[in-house]
Order: structure tokens, then C-alpha cells, then sequence
């Protein structure tokens, strides 16, 4: 008989790991120990089929993620049978995985009569149930963890010592003996109870009541479709497009689902998948987009709250402000929302780590969260334990450590004191689950981000180098380490000239992305003013009478128009920009779609829903050549687009010249791109930034790319926006620091 000490590491916390090694070593007749280890498994094994296990372990349990399984010597006797031991404290290498929906076995549980689980919202198992928004500390178990304030009933303890059941250590078991509790409570914060949370939030919904409801990582605000337009009027956001939970045999009646989509709603993680409308016209109130963001119900609350209403489909809406952390505790819910929710339904198991939901689009990911996060990358960056604070909007934080990087969940606009607040909370948590001792410290570019200072804060304190990288840069670096040519269209980023940067084409390797092309940079008349007032960026690409003209027919007063004007001419608070996103703002402005941005990438959004059912065509593209780089002027094309939309006789078609502005755009980039790759003989094109989130641009500018034998790369398992960023920033740092 042989004996063996294997370890095994990856993600092995929080997966059923210890239940999954103990079946298979009794089906193999083997005997000995299993013991959580912080963040690797620990398994003592005598008997003859241990390699039979090992092939096992390699695939370990569905949730899992292996990076290594070990085999070691071992000495001293090995006991009779298979035990689980408890957790120790050891290597932290791994990570806890994201909260995973309720897996199918659990909502069965739930809908039958006769299980102790019937009609219990936070039903769970080793398969599924919240994660990462309930630990505290690792290794992970119960009282590591927020379920620590509901000691196990005598059924409960049973189930997760009985090796046969798929509770077996499941750390979040509970049942309605023993776990968390549900509670109506009324727009002050008073307990509505005895009355069924339920099945009274579920009437007050149906009737057209706004319910916030407390979910795995934070609060939701819910209503019905008819109540879309009041809750928007109540937020302050009239404009804005809003998510939908729907039950799932509805969503192929409102939306085109491809296989992409498919799989991205029904998959455990359950994003917010951004889908086309099968009618654009159609759930105006949710959102007047030809696109809408749906998701799945995802809970056992969802599950019990969709079996109990009439509608099909709630609007379902993150509690906090755009940009701002998730709301997670009740007495913060009732006064955030005083004015707005009419009820709250919540429970008692408190949210340790925030966590909002995911949304995909397409196969790309769009915000990294719930989910999905903390993401854990194989990645070989070196020997050094690095940090990544990320940008300043839609930020996260990266740590690499030992052949892995790992993302946190999106944290925000850190531009306040309460996000930075957040984002270092969330570095410090992952930091100390992943034993980091950082070498370096990375950050962007921008002098001024509160990330930034942060950033140099902590590098002083430590002793370590702080690192700054360029914004663009680290967009390409988070698609790929090889040498390529970089495409990075995006909002605004600080550039090495201290201009905005975001139409950018960069060639090399990752430590040495050179600018070899980008947009011709235009001014932005007023600064952050032209971004809320994109007829202002218009002004400042096309700066000519026939556009002051046009801005008098729309009602601005010759006096503004005649500041406008001076200030642009003048350069008076009108910094240059190459940015992509203002450039398309600005073409959403001269269309007419969008006179006043009030939520984020709102005008070319609008464009991009224009453009959607329009045709495009080809116009012609001017290039110049500007201090060694490729510039496309930007004017020339909007000159195009000026000369169609304003010219007289015949109505433009605004359907058509929307797509045409945005395939030339597009087109333009891609040559650009094409021809530094043939001056440095490149092979590989990389396309990142939030412009890219636009499907007919990306798709453009790939297929142009591809068209010129050009491999065309972007994000995936990070977002194309800037969530991607921090992870791009350790790449960087790492290459820098070699
Ligand atoms: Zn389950
Ligand atoms: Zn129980």
C-alpha cells in the first residue's frame, strides 16, 4: 500500500473541495485526511489507487479552479477511513470564489412541499449560494464568515456532517430554523412583520410600489415596467436606460439572443447581459436605447418573488448612485432612498463585500463583479508581488502574486473620499486574503487621481517604487504581453503630454508601447462643460459659422454663442483632446441626439442606437503625418458628416449618417493600426477602451484588421472599459520593473 502528501491550490475555498476530495477517496478506497489550508488543500492518502485520485483532484469539484496538485512523500502513520479535519491557517496563495446563483437541485429544494427547505429564500449548497460578499477572512468557514450569527438547528448540523449529502460542509447551509431572516419594513424603516415579506412585496410590486431589496452583494431598487419612468423621475435620471430581471421563459419575446447571450444569461454567474430589442421601440420607459440590459432572478428570494407576482419582468436597479459604492445595510437604504422606495425588503445576513452585479455584452464583459470577481488570472509577470490601484472611473484593483493576478470586483468613480475609501478597503481585504507584500506600487499617469496619491502614499510607506503608467498603455497591456499594434479608443485619459488622450495607436513591446498614431487633437471648449454639453465638443472639432449657426436654430443666445466662439479661439480653459468618446459625442450632438449628457456615455450611446438601423457608407479619409505619428483628422470627417446632416433639399437619413460616421471612424483607426504593423512587421492588433463596448465600431475596425491579414485581439475575461486597467497597469509595471 503507498501513502502520499498531496497539496492542491487554486481556487479551493468555498467550492465544496473538502466534500468533493472525501467522496472520491472513499469510492477509491482509499484512507487518511483532508484539511483546508488557508488557500490550498491538504491531503494525507494511503491505499493503492492514489493516482487514480489525483486525476481526480485535477479536475476537482464544478466551481473549482486548480492550479496545481503536488505529490509528496509522507511519513507516520496514516489513520483507518477518511476524515475532514478542520482548517488551519497556511500558504495564502488562493482565493475565495465569486457568489454563484442558486443552482438548480437548491430551487427544486425550495418548490417542494414536502423538503425543509420549502419556501426558503437563502436556500443554498457546496455548489452554490453567496461567497465572496459573506467572508470575512480565510481559510473559509462558518465563522470566517457572516453566517457566523446563525448557529446550526439539529437538522442543519446533520446534513453538513452527512458525507452523502450535497451539504456536506456546505458553510452556507441554513434552513428556516435556523438561518437568516426575511423582514418587510415600511418606507421609514419599520419592521412590517407578521406579514409575509414576500408575498406582500410581490402585491405592493404588481400594484406599481417601489421595493428595494436587499440582494447577495447590495441593494436593489425594483418596480414594474409601468413604474420605469416614476422611479427614474424619483432618481434624478430621466434619461437613463435601466436593467430588467425577467423570469426566463420571457426574455426571447423582447430581445434577440444569440448562443453568446445565451450562455451568458443562464450561466451561474448571471450578468446583466446588454441584448438587442427584437422591437427598438419597444420598453421605452426602461430604456430608449434599441438595446436593454437583462438579467436572470439569481437568488432563492428572486426565484420565491417571481413565483409570487403577476408581472413577468422588473426593472431592477443598483440602490446607489452612479459611480458610487452599493448600498449594503438598511438604516443606510432607508435614508439614501427616503423619497424614492416605498418598501424594503431585507435580511439579516450582512454583506461583508459589496459586490454589484456583472454586465456583459456580446461575450465582453462590461463591468467585472458578482460573479466573476475576484477574477483569478494565470499570468507570468516575475518573482514580484505587484499592485495596480487602477484608473479613476469604474475602477478596481489588481494584485499580482506568484503567476496570478487578481482583479477585485468594480469599486466606482474613485472622485470622492467614500469611493477611494472603498477602493482601498478592498485592496487591503484582497491584499491580506493573498499574503501580498508588494514590491511595487502602480498607478496612473494623472498627478491629481485621489488613486494616485494613494498609490504614492503606500509605495513611501512601504519602502517600494511607485510606478506610473499611461492610461492607454495599460488598456493594451490587459489584452496582450506580446508586441503589437495597440488600439485603444476610449473617454479621456491623461496623456505622457499632459493632453487628454483616447483615439490611440501604439506599437511595440509591452514595456515600450510607442505612439505612433492617434485622432487629430481638438479642443474642448470649457474642459469637463464640453463633456456634459457635447454641442460644445462639436463646436471645438468643427469650429466654423454654419455650426454657430445651427447652435442659434437650436435656441443658444448670440451672446453665448459669441463666448463660445472666443473661448475656443482663444484657448481659455480648452484643453486639446484626441479622445474617441467626445469625438463621437460631438456627432451625436450635430445629429441632434443628445443636447445634454446626464448619465455616463450618454450621447454616443444614443449615436450607437441610431446608428443601429442605419447603412453605412463610405466616405473619404484625410491622414497626415505630425511628429512621427499618423493623425486622423477628425475635422475633415466631421466636416463630411456636417456636409450631409446640414445640406439642403432632402431629408438625411440620421439612421445612415450615424453608422457612416462610425464605420469611417472606425475604418480610419483600423488603417492607421494596418500600416504601423507593416512599417514594424507586426502581426497582432490590440483593441481596448470603452469605445470598443460599440459593436459595429469593434466589429469594424477587427474585420478591417483582418481584411489586411492583421490578428485582431481585445478583452474578454476583463472589460473592455476600464476595469481592465489595473490588471493592464501590473502587466506594465512588471515588464518596467525587469
Ligand atoms: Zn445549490
Ligand atoms: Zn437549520
Amino acid at each position: 500500500m503507498r501513502q502520499a502528501l498531496i497539496t492542491v491550490r487554486g481556487v479551493v475555498q468555498g467550492v465544496g473541495f473538502r466534500p468533493f476530495v472525501y467522496a472520491e477517496a472513499v469510492r477509491l478506497g482509499l484512507s487518511g485526511t483532508v484539511k483546508n489550508l488557508g488557500s490550498e488543500v491538504e491531503i494525507r492518502v494511503a491505499g493503492d489507487r492514489i493516482d487514480d485520485l489525483v486525476v481526480s483532484l485535477r479536475r476537482g469539484p464544478p466551481l473549482a479552479r486548480i492550479d496545481s496538485v503536488a505529490l509528496g512523500p509522507l511519513d507516520g502513520p496514516v489513520p483507518e477511513g477518511f476524515r475532514i479535519l478542520p482548517s488551519a491557517e497556511g500558504a495564502r496563495t488562493g482565493l475565495v470564489p465569486p457568489d454563484i446563483a442558486s443552482c438548480d437541485r437548491c430551487l427544486a429544494d425550495i418548490d417542494d412541499p414536502s423538503s425543509r427547505y420549502s419556501g426558503y429564500w437563502a436556500t443554498s449548497c457546496v455548489d452554490c449560494g453567496p461567497r465572496y460578499s459573506i467572508i470575512r477572512d480565510l481559510p473559509y468557514d462558518r465563522p470566517r464568515t457572516s453566517m457566523d450569527l446563525f448557529p446550526l438547528c439539529g437538522d442543519c448540523g446533520a446534513e453538513f456532517t452527512d458525507p452523502g449529502s450535497r451539504r456536506h460542509h456546505a458553510q452556507t447551509i441554513a434552513c428556516p430554523v435556523c438561518g437568516p431572516r426575511l423582514s418587510l419594513y415600511d418606507a421609514d424603516g419599520r419592521d412590517l412583520s407578521p406579514v409575509d415579506p414576500i408575498a406582500r412585496a410581490a402585491e405592493l410590486l404588481d400594484g406599481g410600489g417601489i421595493v428595494a431589496i436587499k440582494g447577495v452583494g447590495g441593494f436593489h431598487i425594483a418596480c414594474i415596467e409601468e413604474t420605469a419612468v416614476r422611479l427614474k423621475e424619483r432618481l434624478g435620471r430621466p434619461e437613463q436606460p435601466l436593467a430588467v430581471m425577467a423570469r426566463p421563459d420571457t426574455v426571447e419575446s423582447m430581445a434577440v439572443l444569440d448562443e453568446t447571450d445565451r450562455a451568458a444569461l443562464f450561466s451561474r454567474e448571471r450578468p446583466i447581459v446588454v441584448l438587442e430589442k427584437r422591437d427598438p421601440t419597444a420598453h421605452e420607459g426602461v430604456s430608449n436605447l434599441h438595446t436593454i440590459g437583462v438579467m436572470l432572478p439569481y437568488t432563492g428570494l428572486h426565484h420565491l418573488l417571481f413565483r409570487r407576482l403577476a408581472h413577468t419582468m422588473l426593472v431592477m436597479t443598483s440602490a446607489n448612485a452612479p459611480g458610487y459604492p452599493m448600498v449594503t445595510g438598511l438604516e443606510r437604504a432607508v435614508r439614501v432612498l427616503s423619497g424614492i422606495a416605498d418598501a424594503y425588503l431585507a435580511h439579516d445576513r450582512r454583506i461583508v463585500n459589496r459586490c454589484d452585479d456583472s454586465v456583459v455584452r456580446a461575450g465582453h464583459l462590461i463591468r467585472l463583479s458578482r460573479g466573476y470577481a475576484p477574477l483569478r488570472t494565470s499570468i507570468p509577470l516575475g518573482p514580484r508581488c505587484l499592485l495596480g490601484v487602477g484608473p479613476e472611473l469604474s475602477a478596481n484593483a489588481t494584485i499580482y502574486r506568484d503567476g496570478h493576478a487578481v482583479t477585485s470586483p468594480h469599486v466606482g468613480n474613485v472622485r470622492n473620499p467614500e469611493t477611494l475609501a472603498y477602493l482601498v478597503e478592498t485592496i487591503e481585504k484582497l491584499g491580506d486574503w493573498l499574503g501580498a507584500r508588494y514590491d511595487a506600487v502602480i498607478h496612473d499617469l494623472h498627478p491629481q487621481f485621489l488613486s494616485t496619491r494613494y498609490a504614492r502614499e503606500l509605495a513611501s510607506e512601504l519602502g517600494v517604487p511607485a510606478i506610473p503608467v499611461q492610461h492607454h498603455r495599460a488598456h493594451i497591456a490587459s489584452v496582450t504581453q506580446e508586441p503589437c499594434v495597440g488600439i485603444a479608443i476610449d473617454g479621456v485619459g491623461y496623456g505622457d503630454d499632459g493632453a487628454i488622450w483616447g483615439g490611440e495607436i501604439f506599437a511595440g513591446k509591452t514595456s515600450a508601447l510607442t505612439r505612433v498614431g492617434h485622432l487629430e487633437p481638438v479642443p474642448m471648449p470649457g474642459g469637463d462643460l464640453a463633456t456634459r454639453y457635447p454641442e460644445r465638443m462639436l463646436y471645438g472639432v468643427l469650429p466654423e459659422d454654419r455650426i454657430l449657426e445651427l447652435l442659434g436654430a437650436r435656441g443658444w443666445p448670440e451672446l453665448e454663442r459669441d463666448v463660445l466662439a472666443r473661448q475656443t479661439v482663444r484657448r481659455i480653459n480648452t484643453p486639446l483632446t484626441t479622445s474617441t468618446g467626445r469625438l463621437l459625442d460631438a456627432a451625436a450632438a450635430l445629429l441632434g441626439l443628445c443636447r445634454e449628457r446626464s448619465y455616463d456615455g450618454e450621447p454616443a450611446m444614443k449615436l450607437e442606437a441610431a446608428a443601429a438601423r442605419g447603412r453605412a457608407e463610405e466616405w473619404p479619409l484625410q491622414f497626415r503625418t505630425e511628429g512621427g505619428a499618423t493623425v486622423l483628422s477628425t475635422r475633415a470627417l466631421m466636416g463630411e458628416l456636417a456636409d450631409r446632416a446640414l445640406r439642403n433639399g432632402g431629408r438625411p437619413v440620421v439612421a445612415d449618417l450615424a453608422a457612416s460616421f462610425q464605420a469611417n471612424l472606425a475604418r480610419g483607426i483600423a488603417l492607421i493600426a494596418i500600416g504601423a504593423a507593416r512599417d514594424l512587421d507586426l502581426d497582432r492588433a490590440a483593441l481596448s477602451g470603452g469605445v470598443a463596448i460599440n459593436t459595429a465600431i469593434r466589429g469594424t475596425i477587427a474585420e478591417t484588421c483582418r481584411a489586411a491579414g492583421l490578428d485582431c485581439l481585445t478583452n474578454r475575461r476583463l472589460p473592455l472599459g476600464d476595469g481592465c486597467i489595473s490588471f493592464g497597469q501590473c502587466v506594465i509595471g512588471a515588464a518596467l520593473l525587469e
